[in-house]
């Protein structure tokens, strides 16, 4: 079972910067996904039914970027070998 990734929102009374319509645009949330179960962000869209404009307004990172930061090792300390 799955849902529809995108659901458009229309804004009242909105005008398209591109064509000038009043009532054609929507915002949409667009999942952006790293594997079936993961999703890396959502995009927020903003677009118009009457022409094709579209742009991203923003981007959500809902998860954190994969990491490679390794844990400090400790210190500077180093092993000191006793004289024999
Ligand atoms: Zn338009």
């Amino acid at each position: 079972m799955s849902t529809s990734a995108s659901r458009r929102r229309f804004i009242a009374g909105a005008t398209c910067p591109q064509c000038g319509e009043v009532d054609k645009v929507f915002t949409q949330t667009r999942s952006v996904r790293i594997s079936d179960s993961e999703v890396a962000s959502e995009q927020r869209e903003r677009g118009c039914v009457a022409c094709d404009f579209l742009e991203t307004i923003e981007e959500v990172v809902t998860k954190n970027a994969p990491s490679d930061v390794k844990s400090g090792e400790g210190g500077d300390w180093s092993p000191v070998k006793l004289p024999e």
